[in-house]
């Protein structure tokens, strides 16, 4: 890929830097320089690796600026293809660090526990989906060996600010606000620049979309993993919430954190809509005879067949099939077949 394509002038004091994310089909995240009257701020840092981080600080020098030059970063969610340089920006720069509160929680979390107690976790939650032991296996093996391995992604920086949903943020000389948009992440925001389009484009504005919202992929649903609430959530239905609010806003351009810009969003919010109603539609077809999450994750289709799925994407796929099986339970579509253990699903009588 040539080098001059790493950074994009996309006008009106916006920029965006193409950060690499190492051996991942995504390749990179976008991520944005925005100026503002009190300096420029970053919306997402990217992946925590060197050649990543060369990319962000040649990128910023492309802009016109430098890493210590930044005032702030606004972080769409937790995951660390967006948060994980973000630990170097703000030592580098002494910028603020900023987040909504309920991925701030999360990131909290990671940081309080410690691995042995995430694995315990994750075998009992796979225990429960129906894992079969080979799967669960080295999750117990690295629970029980009493020195797990740390983790990348254990450490990540703690956000000095949050976002708060439908305010303004402070940033001088702009119009930006942050709309919540839970669902692929319990606290990830939108950011919805209130001004003018640059090419005068029709619609209301611009749309930071961060994951939520991808030209080409539909981002990754699963259930809110945490070992300290027994709150049953909805992701897939927040997502499907979420999307309907920003399709409502009707932004003239979007500028996602992968991938490419695009415009028409409300089209772009049908067909992401459609293609779970699809899916959900499908899996009641598979659920016609109990299903426990992983054998219904088996069955689902997938990128690829699912003996072909290496086993860290199991782990997700599986996750993955329960917030569909979430949903289609809070919609009285699909129930748990009583006395059952791993617990089965199956579609409800009509
Ligand atoms: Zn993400
Ligand atoms: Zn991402």
């Amino acid at each position: 890929m040539a080098e001059a394509t790493q950074v994009t002038d996309h006008s009106g004091g916006v920029h965006s830097i193409r950060v690499p994310i190492p051996d991942n089909p995504l390749g990179y995240t976008l991520v944005y320089l925005v100026d503002t009257d009190a300096g420029p701020v970053l919306i997402d840092t990217g992946w925590d690796d060197p050649t990543s981080w060369d990319a962000l600080t040649t990128g910023l020098a492309a802009c016109g600026t430098r890493v210590e030059d930044l005032t702030g970063v606004l972080i769409t969610h937790h995951h660390p293809d967006h948060h994980g340089l973000s630990g170097k920006v703000r030592e580098a720069s002494g910028a603020w660090l900023a987040m909504h509160e309920a991925d701030v929680a999360v990131v909290r979390r990671t940081r309080e526990n410690k691995p042995a107690r995430w694995y315990a976790f994750m075998v009992a939650k796979l225990v429960a989906a129906g894992a079969p032991e080979d799967h669960i296996a080295p999750l117990i093996a690295a629970r029980d060996s009493g020195k797990p391995r740390e983790l990348p992604g254990f450490a990540p920086a703690l956000p000095d600010r949050t976002i708060t949903p439908g305010d303004l943020l402070d940033l001088p000389g702009r119009r930006l606000r942050a709309i919540w948009t839970p669902g692929h992440t319990p606290g990830h925001v939108c950011l919805h620049l209130e001004e003018e389009h640059p090419a005068g484009r029709a619609g209301n504005g611009r749309l930071f979309s961060g994951d939520h919202m991808l030209p080409g992929i539909t981002p990754h649903i699963g259930l809110y993993e945490d070992p300290d609430d027994a709150t049953v959530t909805d992701p897939l239905g927040d997502y499907l919430d979420s999307l309907e609010r920003v399709g409502r806003l009707d932004p003239a351009e979007v500028l996602p954190a992968h991938q490419h810009t695009f415009t028409d969003a409300p089209a772009r919010v049908g067909e992401l809509l459609d293609h779970h109603e699809e899916r959900l539609t499908g899996l009641l077809t598979l659920l016609a005879s109990p299903l426990t999450p992983w054998q219904l994750a088996e069955r689902m289709e997938w990128n690829r067949p699912w003996a072909q799925i290496p086993y860290g994407s199991r782990t997700i796929a599986v996750s993955e099939a329960e917030a569909h099986l979430r949903r289609l339970q809070k919609a009285g579509r699909v129930e748990q077949v009583p006395g059952s253990d791993p617990v089965t699903y199956q579609s409800s009588p009509h």
